[in-house]
């Protein structure tokens, strides 16, 4: 157990995206000195945080002069070296450990943790060859996913699999990466959870965002969620259990699937704030980003309270002109851009906020903007 940090305690952030960036802000807001390790030294992080180290993050040598630098060292990404983690607790406090680190950046792994605690996750089975790809097809069926056991995000690394006929595309990625097979869940809905722990096992559970995803990114969160009372309530109950089971500190992102029949099954988890969460910077008395940095610098752990109801849309590298001239139309949203370098396709550069009396008319008003049906 360590003391709560003071104001003018180091922060350092592996990783400066946009998460990191959000997390810095939060943690200047706090009085904290906040320090970045990120091989880009102009990344979103970098513009409000008060130091960077410039390196690859599988530099050991840096990651080593980063850690003697900070008070406590967290996280925005989970693709980190779980042993290059482990040797750096000599050197400075890493509350979240490296334990969270390695079970979630393996699918296997997480499915496996997952299962042993009693949580439903969709039938799977690890494949490394052809041959266990014939097996593990005979046993779940069509349709199913094939997934990279690691590396995977926006649906990179992952092919669905309908028929005989996508087995090529199958043996391609089995070719370069061990892979999990898994059973396609007829979902009516995809909903998350952020929770955010710390070390005393106080934790902040952020309400139940249903999560709209176009070409596997995410699109738009809503919530409250349109889903029954006790959906809500097993999702949070699930959440809780898994941030137990694990110990948790720091914030973990749980995704779910929700079918017709109202089950619960869990997609995958994320130790970090989750892009599901953004819609917590407006629209709860503190947001995932604050609960982040509570957590790792000791802090008690607040009742958030959900202020409105609020759609959160992401804008894509493609969407930033349009974005941008939507600006000027729409004063109530909260745009946010995070000052990456490129407007590549399908790229996150940006998230917008919507508060709303009214769900579905916003949703409406999303939709008419014709900006986000164009891609
Ligand atoms: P993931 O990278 O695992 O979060 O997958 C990205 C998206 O692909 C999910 O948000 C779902 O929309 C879809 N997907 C992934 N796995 C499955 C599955 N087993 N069944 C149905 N849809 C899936």
């Amino acid at each position: 157990m360590y003391k709560a940090l003071k104001p003018g305690d180091t922060i350092g952030i592996i990783g400066g995206g946009q998460l990191g960036k959000m997390m810095a802000q939060s943690a200047k807001k706090m009085g904290f000195i906040v320090g970045i390790l990120d091989p880009n030294q102009n990344c979103p992080a970098a513009q409000v945080s008060d130091w960077i180290i410039c390196a690859e993050y599988a530099d050991k040598e840096a990651l080593r002069e980063f850690a003697r630098k900070v008070t406590v060292l967290t996280f925005e990404f989970e693709n980190i070296d779980a042993a290059a983690l482990r040797e750096m607790e000599d050197l400075s406090a890493i509350p979240q450990g490296s334990e969270v680190i390695s079970i979630t950046q393996d699918r296997i792994k997480e499915k496996r943790f997952l299962e042993s605690i009693g949580v439903s996750v969709a039938a799977f089975e690890l494949v490394e060859t052809t041959d266990q790809l014939t097996a593990a097809l005979e046993k779940i069926g069509y349709p199913c996913v094939l997934k990279t056991t690691r590396f995977g995000y926006d649906g990179k690394g992952q092919v669905v699999l309908k028929s005989e006929a996508d087995k090529e595309w199958a043996a391609a990625l089995i070719a370069e990466n061990s892979c999990i097979l898994e059973a396609w869940v007829p979902f009516s809905k995809e909903l998350s959870v952020m929770i955010v722990r710390n070390q005393r096992g106080e934790a902040t559970i952020f309400p139940v965002s249903e999560n709209i995803h176009v070409n596997n990114i995410l699109h738009e969160s809503i919530v409250p969620a349109r889903i029954s009372p006790i959906v809500s309530e097993k999702a949070l109950e699930a959440a809780q259990q898994i941030a137990d089971a694990l110990q948790l500190v720091g914030t973990l992102g749980i995704e779910f699937f929700l079918t017709k029949d109202d089950n619960i099954f869990i997609n995958e988890l994320a130790p970090r704030p989750h892009n599901s969460g953004h819609y917590t910077i407006e629209a709860v008395s503190l947001s995932q980003f604050d609960a982040h940095i509570r957590a790792v610098a000791g802090l008690p752990m607040p009742k958030p309270r959900l202020l409105s109801a609020v759609v959160m849309v992401n804008i894509l590298g493609q969407q930033m002109e349009d974005s941008l001239a939507l600006r000027e139309k729409k004063a109530e949203w909260s745009f946010h851009y995070y000052g990456k370098e490129g407007n590549y396709p399908n790229r996150k550069i940006g998230h917008i906020t919507i508060l709303t009396n009214d769900v579905e008319e916003t949703l409406k008003e999303i939709e008419d903007t014709g900006i986000w049906s164009k891609s």
